[in-house]
């Protein structure tokens, strides 16, 4: 009989990292997961069992902090694969952004170390569109995973430097110290689409201040989005095909949408829960002056000058991932999950 693998998932909490532990138990997989406080234990379980798993007997649990060496060993024992999907997404402008960082950069050292020393065959990494097309401008070309971030760029958020110095961190242990160790990374864009739970990532304050009403005026500034359930699958893809190794992949839904056509949506589809859904578009060149003066919009100004030309045919031709969800379908998805949890304000 083949033997059952078993992958460790960090985050077993997080929107991206449960979607991602129920489908590798759908897909028979023996799962490993690391919480911050064993405490969450019985509402991940809860969650599973209320989207369809039956038995939890391949999963369990252990109890990491990415700051801390305690108990990593023992996440990493017998494990075959690691996904690295844990790491603090902030949008609050930190007092300190070295400390707010810390975790993310220590983070991934800390998962790649001790996966070495476990002899784990490979490493996958939650990365970021963040830290791969934010510098890329030029409208008329495509943005790959050829490009990086710079991790200086004017208006870059504290969160996305993080995930920008992390990945780098991480490809500099590997070339220096990975040894047998292979890695992978995921860049996504934009994660929506269904919650498993009431939690929701901070990727959803894109819909959330449009529905609560507090963008009184909506910046015209381009999107890429992808479906949470197009995320997990592509991490067990760069998990397991031997094309994988060493290898960046952007995860993306096709095509691109602004936030004037996000509104347009929500007031088209749901007429009644996006009654405080502003129409009203704030001109560039306004984001542009305001930019001067307000960490806000210097942040808008960078996102509006991004390209979303943004090519996903390096996951489609290496590991045959097929998106699943369009982008209209993914915010109509999103938009189910928090009418049933009730997350609306
Ligand atoms: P999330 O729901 O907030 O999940 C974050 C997870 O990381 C949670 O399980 C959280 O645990 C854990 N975590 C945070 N700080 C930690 C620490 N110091 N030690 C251990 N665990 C820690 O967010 P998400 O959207 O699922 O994000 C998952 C990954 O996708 C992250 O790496 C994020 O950067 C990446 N990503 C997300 C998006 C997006 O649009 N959502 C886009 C690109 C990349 P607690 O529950 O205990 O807080």
């Amino acid at each position: 009989m083949e033997k059952i693998e078993t992958v460790l998932v960090t985050g077993g909490t997080g929107f991206v990292g449960l979607q991602i532990v129920l489908q590798l138990l759908q897909k028979g997989y023996r799962v490993k997961t690391t919480l911050r406080s064993l405490k969450s234990k019985d509402s991940v379980i809860e969650t599973l069992k209320a989207n369809g798993i039956t038995s939890v007997d391949n999963l369990s649990f252990v109890e990491a902090e990415l700051t801390k060496d305690d108990n990593w060993a023992e996440a990493m024992k017998d494990c075959t694969y690691v996904l690295s999907v844990a790491s603090p997404v902030f949008f609050d402008i930190p007092n300190d952004e070295n400390e707010a960082m810390r975790p993310a950069i220590e983070g991934i050292l800390r998962v790649l170390k001790f996966a070495k020393s476990a002899g784990i065959k490979r490493v996958v990494m939650t990365s970021s569109f963040g830290a791969l097309g934010f510098s890329h401008t030029d409208k008329n070309t495509e943005t790959t995973e050829a490009d990086w971030t710079d991790p200086n760029l004017k208006g870059l958020s504290a969160y996305e430097k993080s995930k920008g110095l992390s990945e780098r961190a991480a490809w500099d242990f590997i070339k220096k110290e990975g040894g047998n160790l292979e890695f992978a990374t995921i860049n996504p864009v934009a994660i929506l689409g269904p919650s498993l739970s009431k939690h929701i990532s901070g990727s959803f304050d894109i819909l959330n201040h449009l529905l609560d009403g507090s963008m009184k005026v909506v910046p015209n500034i381009p999107l890429n989005i992808v479906d949470v359930r197009d995320v997990a699958d592509l991490h067990i893809r760069a998990m397991t095909n031997p094309n994988a190794n060493g290898q960046r992949f952007i995860a993306s839904a096709d095509g691109q949408i602004s936030m004037p056509e996000i509104a347009q949506l929500l007031k088209n589809k749901f007429p009644e829960a996006a009654a405080k859904v502003s129409t009203k578009i704030l001109p560039n060149w306004i984001l542009n002056f305001a930019s001067l003066f307000s960490a806000q919009a210097k942040a808008g100004s960078m996102l509006s000058k991004v390209n979303r030309n943004v090519s996903n045919a390096k996951a489609r031709k290496l590991l045959g991932w097929t998106p699943i969800a369009t982008i209209e379908q993914t915010i109509l998805a999103s938009l189910e999950s928090i009418s049933k949890y009730g997350i609306i304000k």
